[in-house]
């Protein structure tokens, strides 16, 4: 019955954490922001087809933005030589970073509040000697949360 499939997604929302439905940083597709925006870079961009994509800097574990590729019609062709570091003005956008046990519940709501789609997911290791430092170990977009609803629903019938 409906009223079923609605308590099971409410719950699901509640206990299952983010690392369960995150996509893991090795599949993820980045971009360094030291590459050059050329025709090679867009054509890979274009032929990936995602709407975000995480810009990292120097090892794939700094990420410190996210691209969207829709900003991307913003760029002269004509003008190739030129990174996304140069352009980070106004390519570069903020992401938030989500602890890997945090429950879907709240970043949906983070997500809807805000308008954001994508988190990066981290988590928390120390180092010896030194304070807490957080490590990417995926990403997250809305649709990882709604999908994971919607499975339950599915196999529920
Ligand atoms: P898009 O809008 O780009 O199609 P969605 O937010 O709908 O992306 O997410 C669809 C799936 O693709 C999700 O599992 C999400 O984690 C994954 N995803 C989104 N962006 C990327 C990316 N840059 N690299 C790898 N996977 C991604």
């Amino acid at each position: 019955p409906q009223e079923r499939k609605i308590l099971s997604a409410v719950l699901e929302l509640k206990s299952k954490v983010i690392g369960r439905v995150m996509t893991p940083i090795d599949k993820a597709f980045m971009i360094d922001i030291n590459a050059n925006l050329n025709q090679h870079l867009l054509k890979q961009i274009y032929s990936e087809g995602y709407s975000r994509i995480p810009v990292y800097e120097g090892v794939r574990e700094n990420i410190v933005g996210l691209l969207m590729t829709r900003d991307l019609v913003l760029i002269n062709l004509e003008n190739t030589i030129v990174t996304i570091k140069q352009l980070s003005s106004i390519l570069l956008r903020d992401v938030i970073a989500i602890d890997v046990e945090t429950k879907l519940e709240p970043v949906l709501s983070y997500f809807k509040q805000n308008n954001t789609h994508m988190g990066l997911v981290t988590t928390k290791s120390k180092e010896i000697g030194s304070e807490l430092t957080l490590t990417n170990v995926g990403i997250v977009t809305i649709e990882d949360i709604i999908e994971e609803i919607l499975q339950e629903e599915i196999e529920d019938e």
